[in-house]
């Protein structure tokens, strides 16, 4: 198993480095997110072996335990699924980045918990770029709104926007999607308040992520394609 791990990350930051370097990107300015909702611990361990130090959960309470299982390793824990509000404050202590912020009210509960623990905490805005109706996120049309009414929530800093590519997308849209994401970032980032940076794009899963360099990701989120060929 640790042998085909090494091998599936490494083939992985390839296409990533090439990727970058199609688009005149330097490689270290995307993080590979190793997405690990498919496997146990033992295998979350063997793939932190294999040199892969920044996890993805989408589950708050597999992440919960995962973390707790695994805190003699120095990893950083993502958030990337849907997030209760009342799953927000466990959550909040056990990660580094909640990709997946998609309303106002789970904002305000960030905030609440930051607040309460005395942390400064680091979320992405969820954009529904793709408009399908099973999608969450905010809509592209109301992010300057949002962005507005983040600047009292002191606890939370905004550093960038993440999307999922519509399932029914073709490469055409998927490319379109990602350069929406990219476009909203950039033209938001003149008038957000100080507490929304507006710097990450967290885009592209295996099947899309090298496509999500080329449009800018910085943060790409895979999972399958790290743990092909085992078993
Ligand atoms: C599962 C998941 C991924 C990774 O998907 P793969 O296709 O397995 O790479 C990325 N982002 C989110 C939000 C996910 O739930």
């Amino acid at each position: 198993m640790e042998e085909q791990l090494a091998e599936n990350v490494a083939a992985v930051q390839q296409q990533i480095a090439e990727a970058a370097k199609r688009s005149g990107r330097d490689a270290s300015d995307v993080c590979l997110v190793g997405v690990t909702k498919y496997v146990d611990v033992a295998t979350t361990r063997a793939l932190v072996a294999a040199g892969c130090r920044t996890l993805g959960e989408n589950r708050p309470q597999v992440l919960w335990e995962k973390s707790s299982e695994m805190q003699d390793l120095d990893v950083r824990w993502h958030m990337i699924g849907h997030l209760q509000r009342n799953k927000v404050k466990r959550t909040v202590e056990s990660t580094a980045l909640i990709h997946s912020c998609d309303s106002l009210r789970l904002l305000k509960s960030i905030q609440e918990a930051g607040l309460q623990s005395g942390k400064l905490v680091d979320v992405l805005l969820e954009v529904n770029v793709s408009g399908e109706v099973a999608k969450h996120g905010f809509s592209p049309d109301e992010m300057a709104s949002v962005i507005e009414a983040i600047e009292p929530l002191n606890s939370l800093r905004v550093t960038g926007l993440m999307c999922m590519a519509g399932l029914g997308s073709g490469q055409q849209d998927v490319r379109r999607e990602f350069d929406l994401l990219r476009e909203l970032l950039e033209s938001n980032r003149g008038s957000a308040p100080p507490n929304v940076e507006l710097r990450e794009l967290s885009m592209g899963m295996s099947r899309d992520f090298e496509v999500a360099i080329e449009a800018g990701a910085t943060l790409v989120r895979v999972g399958s394609s790290l743990f092909r060929g085992l078993r």
